[in-house]
């Protein structure tokens, strides 16, 4: 390992391995097939490149991203270590001559595309090479249940096979749930392989979920609160990538493209230009990103929902490699799902949509969970290891409050059934409020059961709940309209009762906060006890019982005792802390 470590610095330039790296390099020394775990940005090339160096004969590379096997092996090839590529851009005489430059040691590593493995000739130009390992990046392209399957990797196995002397196999990936670990194992035909699974997580990608929000106004408000950071948006087509970056650049925004119908110089130029920071934002599918390698990309945009959570991980793991802070915005909205359906169903093959469909729905219910997303996502790749709460995602940060609003809604409902979804959010609200403007009378909406039911809220506060509604999916939007609202199933159910309508709502319209200062120490006093305990804030204290302290500053047990949710329990436990603080507070 002395040597390896003398390797890493000399080519490499760098003083120490990461963790994974040096136990997964070793077991490659000694001559053991490894599976690598590592997530994005985790350092998998250096994995496989170091020990080509040390190794007597050739590595072959498989790797699935034709368009940048150039870049890789430029890259490798200018910190000094040699090496060439074969691809189906190249003629049949260049491959002989890469090969026969290969059996006379002029490589050290050779990358080639899988499809190659499928040509005859291909394969026994190999043959006649000293292969001392065969690595394969992305190796989860073996399992038709990864996300991203490749038949030609099918084709590793028998290669490896018909070589005189088996060399080192080693397998590497970002993303594999454990069937899809187990199914590349197999398939690749790894002996008894080194197994390393490097913990997903990645504390510095903070998930934030946006559910139903006016996508175009959150996007233009993010960059201008961000200028000059490095960024991405990723969005689900072509069409989309364009039309969002022409509606940006309307507006003054400097910012590029990326996508698989631009001709190769357009994308060059844009990947350069983001790159060198000539601008700082691209507007990409998801072409853009694999194996880019700028580490300060401060924030990751979805604009729609990516087709699975594998995908999703593997996007915004390209941000923040420098272990700085990643803002991962997610925009979610469920109009846009049956868009990944149908592209799914028009571009799987039939074998494949089943199991597409499943990952949609896999990434579908991670962004409806009021769970902690990181740990949603952890468990999801089998990562064990997985708190609760991570307390630096959108679900656990949030300080909305989880009320129970069936009456509320049950008003609200029945006003959208009675005035037969034909008026927008305000007019609700002003016929629930018992307002009389000309266009209620115009209507005779005042003489609807429904008018004046909740004259004692504002019209802030329901039109939060009615935000908040849509967002849960309790009722739509109609399609195609302003604000106009459409029941579903779920309206149904809760005007029948049937389900009860409970609801996060955002930080309270209703109470007023007298003493800010003092309402903010004890947030953060919440916080640090949730971090302690293991359990989200509110469920500590929600905001209403915080704000009550915060007014009326108890100074004993039983004053304390006397709060909206404060009872035995929670005074046990927290009680003395408040007390202090206040105490703190008061006499300061
Ligand atoms: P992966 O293929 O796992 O996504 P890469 O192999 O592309 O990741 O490496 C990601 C980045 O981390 C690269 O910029 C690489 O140079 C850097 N890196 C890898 N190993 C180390 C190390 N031991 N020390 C510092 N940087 C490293
Ligand atoms: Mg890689
Ligand atoms: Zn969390």
């Amino acid at each position: 390992m002395e040597r390896a470590l003398k390797v890493l610095k000399r080519y490499f330039g760098y003083s120490s391995f990461r963790e994974g790296q040096y136990v997964i390099i070793e077991n490659i020394l000694k001559g053991r097939d490894v599976f690598g775990v590592l997530p994005t940005g985790g350092g998998k090339s250096i994995c496989y490149q170091v020990p080509a160096v040390l190794m007597q004969g050739v590595t072959i590379v498989i790797s699935p991203l034709i368009s940048l096997m150039k870049d890789q092996v430029d890259s490798i090839n200018s910190i000094g270590i040699p090496a060439a590529y074969i691809n189906s851009t190249l003629k049949m005489d260049a491959i002989r001559e890469i090969i026969d430059g290969g059996v006379i040691g002029r490589y050290k590593l050779i990358y080639i595309a899988p499809e190659r493995l499928e040509s005859e000739y291909c394969v026994r130009l190999l043959k006649t090479l000293d292969i001392a390992q065969v690595a394969i990046d992305e190796a989860h392209c073996v399992s038709q249940w990864g996300h991203d399957f490749r038949p030609s990797y099918r084709f590793i196995f028998s290669f490896v096979e018909s070589l005189k002397r088996r060399p080192v196999v080693t397998a590497f990936t970002a993303t594999a749930t454990q069937q899809v670990r187990g199914d590349s194992v197999a398939l690749l035909g790894l002996t008894n392989p080194f197994t390393y699974l490097g913990g997903f997580n990645r504390d510095n990608l903070l998930i934030n979920i946006h559910k139903e929000v006016d996508k175009l106004e959150f996007i233009k408000d993010f960059l201008r609160d961000n200028p000059e950071q490095s960024g991405i948006i990723y969005c689900a087509t072509r069409k989309e990538v364009d039309s969002l970056y022409e509606y940006l650049r309307e507006r003054g925004f400097s910012i590029g493209k990326y996508h698989g119908g631009l001709r190769d110089q357009e994308k060059e130029k844009f990947q350069d230009d983001f790159l060198f920071e000539r601008f700082y934002v691209m507007v990409a599918t998801n072409a853009f990103g694999m194996g880019i390698d700028k580490s300060n990309v401060r924030f990751i945009i979805h604009f729609s929902i990516p087709k699975n959570l594998e995908s999703y991980y593997q996007e915004i793991g390209r941000g923040g490699r420098d272990g700085e802070n990643c803002w991962c915005h997610l925009l979610y909205s469920r109009e846009d799902i049956p868009r990944q359906e149908y592209i799914i169903n028009t571009s799987s093959s039939i074998s494949r949509r089943e199991i597409e469909i499943r990952k949609l729905q896999a990434i579908v219910d991670f962004c409806e969970t009021k769970r902690c997303y990181r740990n949603f996502i952890l468990s999801y790749f089998g990562d064990n290891d997985a708190r609760d709460y991570c307390n630096n995602c959108s679900n656990c940060l949030s300080n909305d409050e989880l009320r129970d609003i069936t009456i509320e809604a049950q008003k609200i409902l029945s006003c959208v059934y009675r005035t037969r979804e034909r008026f927008g959010i305000s007019v609700l609200i002003d016929i629930l409020r018992g307002y009389s403007g000309a266009k209620i009378i115009e209507n005779k909406l005042n003489e609807l059961s429904t008018y004046g039911i909740m004259k004692d809220y504002s019209s802030r506060f329901i039109k939060d709940i009615i935000s908040s509604m849509i967002e849960e999916g309790y009722v739509n939007l109609k399609q195609g309209t302003y604000s106009m609202l459409k029941l579903n199933e779920k309206s149904i159910k809760i005007l029948k009762g049937k389900e009860k309508a409970i609801l996060r709502l955002k930080n309270s319209a209703i109470e007023v906060v007298e003493d800010e200062i003092l309402f903010k120490k004890l947030r953060i006093l919440r916080k640090n006890m949730a971090e302690k305990d293991g359990v989200k804030p509110y469920i500590i204290f929600s905001d209403a019982s915080l704000i009550e302290i915060a007014n009326f500053k108890p100074r004993s047990r039983e004053e304390l005792l006397s709060i909206r949710g404060v009872g035995e329990k929670k005074l046990q436990r927290y009680g003395e802390f408040i007390l202090n603080l206040i105490n703190d507070h008061v006499t300061r």
